[in-house]
């Protein structure tokens, strides 16, 4: 295999982040091809690993464990799609790595092949070293549209594995920092319908639209209410929860009466506030809604149906032993907040102590001419060696 012609942890990195560069899967796309190049690096190391497919078996997430079955292993995790790059400026090519100074270019450098790519690189050593609690490698696809296979993931991983693994690293790009808390994420489309009458005749029928406006403005009310300084959670900018409608459709013409009015919003929760209720109160008030426009016209409804299933928030204390040892492998002593959604949330609901910490920054993330910094490769691999020698100790 070609990355036996390197010794060097750094330099197996690169060329195998190169080649998962060269992949360029979407979210949403088929992943298999990507999977496979990870799969022969596995074969060729004798690692027996496993898959969790989608239901149409085009999609496949991997999972594997490295070490003695016993309790207390580290799961180290990555996904393997990237966004688009359409209508970027990218002023190189994206699908393959270049190097400039001390950056590496490339869709994914960042978020989150270059984690990946540390992780393979590390396994001749990994494998070498006298493991007394095993590491895992936990790799999934579609998280850019919606961290859908991260709860199909984390089930697979209890169920595989009669040992409980204590903890998750996400290697999201934080700069090698620690970041115990995120929000949560979770975005829902609702569709107002009603029925077609001239607009004259707005008086005896209901407006589509105007209906989307009324609940649309509960929405904003009620990002009002939970923006409430007592509840403000400051290690998030904003410190609330935030609500936010980001497009609309409805209507046909200026002189008829709305039917159909469809619109998406998304809802970014601190951890202290609950999804689950913001939607069950948007519901009953959508039932009132019902009630009231129903005497009016009864073909009347509103369907609110969530377009992913909810990203749960992270809220990892900054006092657990993962947040001390990742800040040691790390050698920093301040755990940071990341306002995007991840699946360390999901791993988190899963019963693992779960924080991120990876090589590059979001801010070169899904942005034109993204790269990862080969120092934050170095970081990263520094902080591989920490972890697999504290897995060594008894
Ligand atoms: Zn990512």
């Amino acid at each position: 295999m070609e990355i036996e012609k390197y010794k060097n942890e750094l330099d197996r990195t690169v060329l195998i982040l190169d080649k998962l560069v060269s992949f360029p899967i979407l979210g949403g796309e088929s992943n298999l091809p990507i999977s496979r190049y990870i799969e022969d690096i596995f074969q060729h190391h004798n690692i027996d690993y496993h898959h969790v497919y989608n239901e149409e078996r085009d999609k496949v997430s991997l999972h594997c464990r490295i070490g003695p079955p016993v309790d207390d292993g580290i799961i180290l995790s990555g996904h393997m799609d990237v966004v688009p790059v359409e209508g970027q400026p990218w002023t190189r090519s994206a699908f393959s790595l270049s190097k400039e100074k001390n950056r590496l270019y490339g869709r994914g450098a960042a978020d989150m092949k270059g984690f990946i790519a540390c992780c393979l690189a590390m396994l001749p050593h990994l494998l070498q070293s006298s493991l007394q609690r095993p590491i895992y490698f936990a790799f999934s696809y579609d998280e850019e549209v919606g961290c859908l296979a991260g709860p199909a993931l984390v089930q697979n991983i209890k169920e595989t594995y009669s040992e409980k693994p204590a903890y998750a690293i996400i290697g999201e790009p934080t700069s090698m920092k620690t970041n115990a808390s995120g929000k949560g994420i979770a975005v829902f489309t609702t569709h107002v319908r009603s029925s077609a009458a001239h607009s004259s005749e707005i008086r005896k029928s209901v407006s589509a639209i105007n209906e989307a406006m009324i609940l649309i403005k509960w929405l904003n009310d009620k990002m009002e209410e939970l923006a409430d300084e007592e509840k403000s959670d400051q290690r998030f900018a904003p410190p609330h929860t935030t609500i936010h409608v980001g497009t609309i459709q409805g209507g046909t013409a200026v002189n008829i009466v709305a039917d159909s009015c469809k619109f998406e919003w998304d809802v970014r929760n601190i951890p202290a506030d609950n999804v689950s209720d913001i939607f069950e109160d948007f519901n009953t008030f959508c039932g009132q809604r019902e009630s009231f426009n129903r005497s009016i016209n009864a073909e009347f409804q509103i369907i609110t149906t969530p377009k992913f299933p909810i990203v749960p928030s992270l809220d990892t204390p900054e006092n657990v032993a993962i947040v001390n040892l990742v800040n040691q492998w790390t050698n920093t002593d301040k755990t940071e907040s990341v306002s995007f959604g991840s699946e360390a949330g999901q791993f988190a609901e899963g019963g693992y102590q779960a924080v991120l910490c990876g090589p590059g920054n979001m801010e070169q993330g899904h942005r034109a001419d993204e790269f990862v910094e080969i120092d934050q490769l170095e970081k990263c691999i520094a902080m591989l060696h920490y972890l697999i020698t504290s897995q060594c100790k008894s």
